[in-house]
């Protein structure tokens, strides 16, 4: 684990930074505030940071005062080192957000339990943040093809709808739907059926761009946000994605098998506006015809200019 020591005595910054090493931590030093700050707030910045009080540049507690103001993750453990002992002057190293504090001397053993505590507070906060983010992938994502699931993608939608209306970009859906796969599942069974819908979404999250948002909106039906994207790319888009699910079979642990899949396409620019709930229906109406007209084609709806109706 990366430690910073910041402290103007140059002999005693030597001195913690030997014993710091000895206890295997990897080391950076600073002979001031600013140094202390900049290190900090460098990307990969050390978790743990044992910073005098009294330092030319900035002093310890507005290092630490700055640190909190940033909120950033991961946490930073601040221990302060100080001369100073009166009750009032503690507080305040406390309030501006230091963790701990040691008094000046420093004694080894002393140091060494401060350190441990500190360390065993990074990895329980650690801990948090990885349950944290194991929760938050169950709430967003499809277990079986590890897209965006339904939840996930009314957020989404609803955000990236908002900005392309402020920005005045356009933004299309394309609604997927795998072609008779309940066959797949009655023949060849459950397994294969889900090796298919895991294969179907690696390969359309293929043909789309890292900014786009594949999520797996029911069983074998697909919704593709496209920011940015007007009625002419979409359809680009999803002939695309139509041709690389059926432009080879689908290699499963039951053999080589041909999928298809139907497509439509509904865009901003269209009666829908950017209303999700009506460009959703879009899409899925222009599904329908494609189902309808034969399965394994990219539909739209016929435009419908307003005063034509
Ligand atoms: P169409 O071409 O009209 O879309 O026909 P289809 O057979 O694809 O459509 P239908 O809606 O009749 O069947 C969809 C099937 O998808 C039924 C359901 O058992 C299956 N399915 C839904 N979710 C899963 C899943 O997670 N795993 C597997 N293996 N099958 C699923
Ligand atoms: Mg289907
Ligand atoms: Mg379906």
């Amino acid at each position: 684990m990366k430690a910073l020591i910041a402290d103007d005595n140059a002999g005693f910054r030597t001195v913690l930074e030997r014993m710091l090493r000895k206890w295997g931590y990897d080391v950076m030093a600073a002979s001031d505030g600013l140094a202390a700050w900049a290190a900090l707030q460098a990307p990969d910045p050390p978790r743990l940071a044992i910073l005098d009080w009294m330092m030319p540049g900035l002093d310890g507690v507005e290092v630490c005062r700055r640190v909190r103001e940033e909120n950033r993750e991961p946490y930073i453990y601040i221990l302060l080192l100080t001369a100073k002992d009166t009750a009032e002057e503690l507080v305040e190293g406390m309030e501006a957000g230091a963790d701990d504090y040691l008094r000046k001397p420093v004694d080894t053993h002393e140091l060494r339990a401060r350190v441990r505590a500190g360390r065993r507070i990074l990895d329980l906060q650690e801990e948090v943040v990885r349950g944290r983010e194991a929760l938050r992938k169950l709430a967003t994502c499809d277990p079986l093809t590890g897209l965006w699931n339904r939840n996930a993608m009314l957020e989404i939608l609803a955000r990236e709808l908002k900005r392309a209306k402020r920005e005045l970009s356009p933004l299309s859906l394309l609604m997927a739907d795998l072609d008779h796969f309940k066959q797949v599942n009655d023949t060849l069974g459950h397994a294969a059926g889900d090796a298919v819908l895991q294969e179907a979404a690696r390969r359309m999250t293929g043909c789309v761009r890292p900014y786009d948002a594949v999520c797996r909106y029911g069983g074998e039906e697909f919704l593709i946000v496209l920011p940015g994207c007007d009625l002419a790319d979409a359809t680009l888009r999803a002939e695309e994605i139509r041709s690389a699910i059926a432009a080879s079979p689908f290699q499963i642990a039951e053999g080589n098998l041909n999928v298809t899949c139907s497509l439509g396409v509904a865009a901003s620019s269209g009666s829908a506006g950017f209303d999700a709930f009506a460009l959703t229906r879009e899409a899925d109406e222009a599904l329908y015809s494609a189902k309808h007209n034969g399965r394994n084609r990219v539909e739209i709806l016929t435009p419908q200019p307003v005063t034509a109706r």
